[in-house]
């Protein structure tokens, strides 16, 4: 055996064996089925860190079902993830001084396709080079056909139970990107701009958006508000301020009118605010459209056509101030809606979308009547059911998913880009969670009724906590609708990747740790140790590359010990070539066993509890203060004084511990046990 470890030769060898023996392919396997759906990668850049921590901990989960005799199926897969692909593509195309908007649909959906085929063979690359034992022959992609027809059943059935509206609605409208938005794609940033008082007609009113003076159709008051109790189902009749037209105006009361808000009266303008666009639902108000797809004041005739938000905020006011109709201006710190991707403010606007009624009663199936105890309910209600019979780890998830979904508004599932799934007799395109929230069930059903009924509902869905809302929400909804029942038994969440100051990594930062370098210079066991060791699920993950170079010192040790091991037994047989194991051990080393096969049984219930790096510290701690530095030292003295025994205690427990390390450490532990002389493949071994 060679005197120093070398990641490249052990990893590249047990590539070849695991290749050779099929692992990762369940039809290989006996026993009762374990399933694990990958979160698909997206298919639009290269595994990174998070990837990275996501494969080590769910092929740690596999290897060690697999070794508890389960039949294990951890069906891989990547996500086309519409926008955000288009946004990637995008700069691709900027770079060549290309847009988007330049290319003829067709065209570009094929340029994508492409684009995203060629990501997919990358990323397939580079993660077999961690090793990880998933069922390639499974490997699905959102935009298989079998995966689409899935998807368009589904909303076809939608549709059947009354679940789909298509209507006009406003939308949170992203003016560079020029699409619409779910809510959760919309973040809120703190910003700086000023509060107008302005004379309205017979009122005063405070707004920070005067351009939308082109979109009032009324004023509202809080009904409590003594200051207009007077207006109580009257209309106002006055110049309108900027296009000198005589209007008028109802005044509207509300409870939700905060009258310490500004003068406590406020205009309405439905076309481009959501409460207000509510007012007009519930006052039966006009909506004016003022925004066109670019952010652009659309009303032709008008002085301001054309304008862009803030060239018609600066020209309004100064118009307002012209007139002497601009009381004064206060500055006014608020958070504002933007683009969760370029930032941009987000334009409300009213459009034709298709949405998801989450709050909408329909007729349930028998399962999901005993599920609830009712006939009729919401994709709402049947979550919040089925999230109870599900479990956490960590626990306090469930709260803030149940928390979440008891607030859950309509879905949006519409785009309006060229790169997804076509929404039927539709220009736009399904929102990219809306196939993935039918992941679990579209990728098994794919293979048929067989496999789906064998593997669903699956084990464990492992994923960044970052999309427990995006993601884990709307699969319970859309797994218990499809099927009846739960799409997983369990949830586990992992951190975020940050670096060692606790930022997010990011190009931009230049703070990015490549998965596949690490590999490369330290290998895939030392890229799972770093990130595995001392990482506490639901916490973020801090990485650096010195926390590689510890972890690379531990495969060290263990090659070390073990070659140690294999040298001892070789100067044993010189001596004594008969030399076996005896049959009955000394009081001494009963004990070294028992405390052992204590310790392994605290391994194993750390498993089972999903505290992976609980167990992985203690055996790291095991291996190298105990087993390292006390046992094999005083195996050296006794064997010196020719008591061989001893030495036969380190072997077994060394097979062990290979054992329990081979989730967390497979290609190295794999190469050693071979080299103690096994034939058998330890990732096949019994634990
Ligand atoms: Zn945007």
């Amino acid at each position: 055996m060679e005197k120093v470890y070398n990641h490249k030769k052990v990893e590249k060898e047990v590539l070849k064996i695991w290749r050779k023996e099929n692992l990762g392919n369940p039809e290989k396997e006996k026993g009762k089925t374990f399933c694990i759906i990958m979160p698909p990668p997206n298919a639009n850049g290269r595994l990174h860190m998070g990837h990275a921590l996501m494969l080590s901990i769910q092929d740690t989960i596999v290897r060690y079902q697999r070794m508890k005799g389960k039949k294990v199926l951890w069906l891989p897969g990547f996500d086309h993830a519409g926008f955000e692909t288009l946004v990637v593509f995008e700069k691709e195309l900027e770079k060549r001084g290309l847009s988007r908007f330049e290319i003829p649909k067709e065209g570009l959906y094929k340029e994508i396709l492409k684009f995203t085929n060629q990501k997919k063979k990358e990323i397939r690359n580079q993660m077999k080079e961690l090793g990880i034992s998933c069922a390639w022959k499974y490997e699905k992609y959102t935009l298989d056909k079998d995966v689409v027809k899935l998807v368009l059943e589904t909303f076809e059935r939608l549709k059947d139970d009354g679940l789909i509206e298509k209507s006009e609605r406003l939308v949170n409208w992203c003016p560079k990107h020029k699409t619409a938005f779910s809510d959760l794609e919309v973040i809120f940033k703190e910003k700086n701009s000023f509060l107008y008082y302005i004379k309205y007609g017979p009122f005063e009113v405070a707004t920070v958006r005067p351009e939308t003076i082109l979109g009032d159709v009324a004023f509202a008051v809080n009904p409590q508000d003594e200051r207009y109790k007077s207006y109580l189902n009257k209309k106002v009749k006055f110049e309108h301020p900027l296009t000198g037209e005589k209007v008028s105006f109802p005044v509207v009361f509300d409870k939700r009118i905060d009258p310490n808000f500004g003068t406590g009266i406020i205009k309405v303008t439905p076309g481009h605010d959501f409460f207000d666009f509510e007012l007009a639902k519930k006052f039966n108000l006009p909506i004016i459209h003022i925004f066109d797809e670019n952010g652009k004041i659309n009303l032709k005739g008008s002085k301001y056509y054309g304008m862009n938000i803030k060239e018609a905020r600066e020209v309004i006011v100064k118009d307002l101030e012209l007139k002497g109709l601009l009381i004064k201006k206060e500055s006014y710190l608020h958070s504002v809606p933007v683009c969760y991707k370029c930032e941009s403010e987000i334009e409300p606007r009213p459009m034709e979308q298709w949405f998801l009624l989450l709050n909408k009663k329909f007729k349930l199936p028998k399962k999901l009547k005993k599920l609830t105890k009712k006939d009729y309910a919401s994709l709402k209600e049947i979550a919040l059911a089925g999230v109870k019979l599900i479990k956490f780890e960590p626990p306090r998830f469930k709260k803030i998913l149940i928390d979440w979904l008891k607030q859950i508004k309509d879905w949006n599932i519409s785009r309006q880009v060229v790169w997804g799934i076509k929404i039927p007799n539709s220009e736009d395109v399904f929102d990219t969670w809306f196939s993935s929230s039918q992941w679990p069930v579209v990728t098994l059903k794919s293979f048929g009724n067989n496999v789906f009924k064998k593997y669903y509902p699956t084990d464990v869905m492992e994923t960044g906590y970052d999309i427990l809302q995006f993601w884990v929400s709307r699969m319970i909804f859309m797994g218990l609708y499809l099927t009846g029942d739960i799409p997983f038994k369990k949830v586990i969440l992992h951190g975020i990747v940050r670096d060692e100051k606790g930022q997010k990594m990011s190009k931009s930062k230049g703070n990015v740790i490549d998965p596949i370098d690490i590999v490369q210079k330290y290998g895939a066991d030392t890229l799972r140790l770093g990130l595995l060791m001392g990482n506490e699920m639901g916490k973020d993950v801090i990485v650096s590359e010195n926390k590689f170079i510890g972890a690379q010192r531990f495969l060290n040790k263990i090659w070390n010990a073990t070659r140690f091991l294999i040298l001892k037994r070789k100067e044993i047989e010189k001596l004594n070539r008969k030399l076996k194991e005896p049959k009955k051990f000394s009081q001494e080393s009963k004990k070294i066993l028992k405390d052992f096969e204590k310790f392994k049984k605290e391994i194993l219930t750390l498993m089972e509890k999903d505290k992976l790096s609980l167990a992985l510290e203690k055996l790291y701690k095991f291996f190298w203060f105990t087993f390292a530095d006390q046992i094999i030292e005083n195996t050296k003295k006794k064997i010196a004084q020719g008591n061989f025994e001893a030495y036969f205690v380190c072997e077994r427990l060394l097979k062990e511990e290979l054992k329990l390390l081979h989730p967390f450490l497979p290609f190295l532990t794999e190469y050693l046990w071979k080299k103690i002389g096994n034939k058998t493949l330890l990732a096949r071994e019994g634990l």
